[in-house]
């Protein structure tokens, strides 16, 4: 289990930045980060092998907005989109993969 923890969560323009307590920070669009959810409908979660198999999600503008975000457990962030989903709970583990394109 990792101890990673989030210091800071800021909304600039299209993108969240996020401070890690390890000192890193990382940058993530928006829409990238909304078409990465990771909850069942979305299937954003990579599987073990590292593939991303997603279904046709359909998104509209409202779908990129951030309208807040809430912590999970110490170990995740869970964003509420502007089209009202909010049932994707990235892992601060998850955030790091994606924040290295990985
Ligand atoms: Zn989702």
């Amino acid at each position: 289990m990792s101890a990673l923890r989030l210091s800071n969560v800021q909304v600039i323009g299209n993108e969240l930045a996020l401070a890690w307590s390890d000192g890193a920070e990382s940058y993530f669009a928006l829409d990238g980060l909304r078409r990465a959810c990771p909850c069942a409908a979305c299937g954003g979660e990579p599987d073990v092998m590292g593939a991303v198999i997603r279904p046709q999600n359909t998104y509209t503008a409202r779908s990129f907005e951030l309208a807040g975000y809430e912590f999970v457990g110490g170990y995740g962030l869970q964003p509420r989109w502007g089209d009202g989903h909010s049932t994707g709970i990235y892992s601060f583990d998850y955030l790091r993969r994606l924040a290295a394109g990985d």
